[in-house]
């Protein structure tokens, strides 16, 4: 079998013709990695908490899978035919695309989630999975099972337990989602677009530039249809003393003046596109709504302040980093009718959906 990796050719002209595009090996904060499909860590696939993979992986640029064999299949696409080289545990384990598909979904999204909402998570996913092979982070594997690396996956047994009699059906429904949308991938300029996604944003998804300061075309803030209505838990809060609040902002901006009453020590704040706290001024410092998330465990920088006299409430909308499609949101939108392709239309504007047959391999 003679395979052609045309991609990575269209890759290096890609990326020397977009530097920004090159730049997101370096992207996100100082980590040096490339996002991670989502960023919310606290659990896979919690019925309330969808979300949850963030980080890079590494491996091999294209991985050739060795199941498809050109005389059987002329276009190479489709997920049974690609292996996927995971690294769980400390180990590395192979598995077809369509293996590994199923059950990331199951680890990023609940099952009980509309099918067109899983079957645009099932392309997302797929299309995370192609970004990682040419951004890869994992030596020796193309992507990882840590949601904050690169995406969700948890093995079979894990969903036994955690779906119990309804097993068989959940899996089911799954392997329907990927199925259904076989090989396809969302691709922007011919390339696998870093198709990244979050539990649930405000009103508006975030731009990808206000998060990890560079931007890409697909990654703008669209309107989400997502609310407390559709969410739990959609506004949450976090409420520490004042004297907790303080030592937490002086440990990472130890030149705030925080020496006044409380109601003094928060002040304006500079919003982002989609409405979401870009900075705020505390103790006459700025700091941006993406370290306060960090620096309090916030679920969002969708967030407000109640200050008392000897405490700090912080109250966030959504979760997540905001930044393509929510996932809360798309599952509203295929409960109001929405299919597959137009919830990822909404979500990564300016992508094309296409086989990945046709953007990764040319068989002979
Ligand atoms: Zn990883």
């Amino acid at each position: 079998m003679k395979v052609i990796l045309v991609l990575s050719v269209v890759l290096v002209l890609f990326a020397l013709i977009f530097p920004v595009a090159a730049a997101w090996g370096t992207l996100p904060e100082e980590s040096g990695d490339t996002p991670p499909a989502s960023d919310v860590s606290d659990g896979p696939g919690e019925a309330d908490d969808p979300g949850g993979a963030d980080g890079p992986g590494g491996g091999s640029p294209f991985y050739v899978p060795d199941t498809p064999d050109t005389t059987q299949n002329d276009t190479a696409g489709g997920d049974s035919g690609v292996t996927v080289r995971l690294l769980d545990g400390g180990q590395v384990r192979e598995m077809s695309l369509f293996d590994y598909l199923t059950l990331s979904v199951a680890a990023e999204m609940p099952a009980e989630f509309e099918p067109e909402a899983l079957r645009a998570q099932a392309v997302a996913l797929r299309t995370y999975y192609l970004y990682k092979l040419s951004h890869p982070v994992h030596e020796g594997a193309d992507i990882c099972s840590d949601s904050a690396c690169c995406a969700a996956w948890r093995d079979e047994a894990f969903f036994r337990q955690r779906w119990g009699g309804d097993f068989e059906d959940n899996l089911e429904k799954l392997r329907s989602a990927v199925r259904d949308t076989d090989g396809l991938v969302l691709t922007y300029g011919g390339e696998a677009a870093l198709a990244v996604f979050h539990s649930s944003s405000a009103g508006r998804t975030e731009d990808s530039a206000a998060v990890w300061s560079a931007a890409l075309p697909y990654l703008v803030s669209v309107e989400s249809p997502e609310g407390a209505d559709t969410v739990p838990n959609f506004a949450s809060s976090v409420a520490v003393s004042a004297a907790e609040f303080r030592d937490t902002v002086l440990g990472a901006y130890p030149e705030a003046d925080l020496s006044g009453p409380v109601s003094e020590w928060i002040g304006e704040a500079s919003l982002t596109g989609s409405g979401r706290v870009g900075s705020v001024l505390i103790g006459g410092v700025s700091v941006p709504g993406t370290a306060l998330r960090s620096l309090f465990g916030l679920r969002s920088t969708a967030l407000s302040f109640r200050c008392s006299e000897d405490a700090v409430t912080i109250v966030s909308l959504g979760y997540g980093h905001g930044v393509g499609m929510s996932q809360y949101g798309a599952n509203v939108m295929a409960s109001e009718g929405a299919d597959f392709r137009e919830i990822l239309a909404n979500y990564y504007p300016g992508t094309e959906l296409r086989d990945m047959g046709a953007v990764i391999l040319i068989p002979d």
